[in-house]
């Protein structure tokens, strides 16, 4: 693996102007990963912003309070950086620049390839912990950059509560500690604070969910309506799978979100031992996780969305 973040280092030290990708509707790890990488390039020297297909989340606000992300190169670039994307799609409309990637740097089990080179550690609980590497080699562990991929971190192991937490996951959170990271408000953040529509949309997934195997599969669907209902947006629903996960008795989870067309269902699974919620997802042309994963369906109705999913899933308890 050293080999490997060391040809990756030696690939960013060329970079001259550059532009980090993550994925559309970023999550911690995204923002984090994403601005940590563009945090080192300029440390190299080279020109470096932040791509993606969606504004910055107003909960990650904190972590590049007055920062901007583009959806259009700035200006030229001679690399391009992906982070935290697993397959082309997950770039949304910047998906026209997945061949053009010079590193896809990575760390879903199941995914696509792309690009021209790529760094994918499927044993990483974040990104941020490749991230971590390559800031290490380059010298570039800066307070910004430390907070960064701690939050990255902190993010995709739902602060170091899931299964892909390791050893390694423990070992780099200390030592991003000892370098005087902000752990607990890190963790404030993104963990235990909870914005109102965010506690809304708990409620809403709550007292909408439905089950399946005798309670070993729980779902809910939640359509444009309902989002409009309750003054919902996306960045309030990344929680709906998992808060089903944590009910008793619960094996397999999914919520299923209806797009910016009516026709379009994103999904987002979560599953317990036993269950490889990635290769369900992959059958839908999705990927993630084992515990974690995430597909899209094209459906002409919540209801036969959901009817896709749910068979495939009951097939698989
Ligand atoms: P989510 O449920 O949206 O939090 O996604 C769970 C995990 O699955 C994340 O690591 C996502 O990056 C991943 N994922 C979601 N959608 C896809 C997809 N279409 N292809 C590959 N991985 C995905
Ligand atoms: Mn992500
Ligand atoms: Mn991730």
């Amino acid at each position: 693996m050293t080999e490997k973040i060391t040809e990756t280092v030696n690939r960013l030290k060329k970079a001259k102007n550059a532009a980090v990708f993550c994925h559309a509707r970023p999550d911690g790890d995204a923002i984090g990963s994403a601005f940590a990488l563009r945090e080192v390039l300029r440390g190299l020297g080279a020109r470096a912003e932040v791509m993606c297909d969606d504004e910055i989340p107003e909960r990650l606000g904190f972590l590049c309070s007055g920062e901007k992300v583009y959806r259009e190169l700035p200006f030229d670039v001679d690399t391009i950086v992906t982070v935290d994307v697993a397959s082309p799609e997950q770039l949304g409309s910047l998906c026209v620049f997945a061949d053009r990637a010079d590193i896809k740097i990575d760390h879903h089990a199941v995914s696509k390839p792309f690009g021209k080179t790529e760094l994918v550690i499927p044993a990483a609980s974040a990104a941020g912990e490749i991230v971590f590497y390559i800031a290490k080699e380059c010298g570039m562990l800066t307070h910004r950059a430390v907070n960064l991929i701690y939050a990255a971190i902190v993010s995709d192991t739902g602060g170091f509560r899931y299964s892909n937490v390791t050893e390694d996951t423990f070992d780099i959170a200390g030592e991003l500690v000892s370098l005087g990271a902000d752990a607990a408000e890190i963790s404030e953040a993104l963990i235990e604070r909870k914005s109102v529509n965010d506690a809304l949309a708990a409620g809403l997934t709550y007292m909408s969910m439905k089950s399946s195997a005798g309670g070993k599969l729980r779902y809910v669907t939640i359509t444009n309506e309902m989002k409009e209902k309750y003054s919902l947006k996306d960045e309030n629903l990344g929680e709906c799978s998992s808060l089903l996960r944590a009910i008793e008795g619960t094996q397999l989870a999914f919520a299923i979100k209806q797009g910016e067309t009516k026709d379009i269902f994103r999904v987002s699974m979560r599953s317990k031992e036993g269950i490889d919620c990635a290769e369900l997802c992959a059958r839908f042309g999705g990927g993630g996780h084992i515990r974690a994963a995430g597909c899209t369906v094209y459906a002409a109705s919540a209801e036969e969305a959901e009817n896709m999913v749910l068979s495939v899933c009951e097939k698989a308890l």
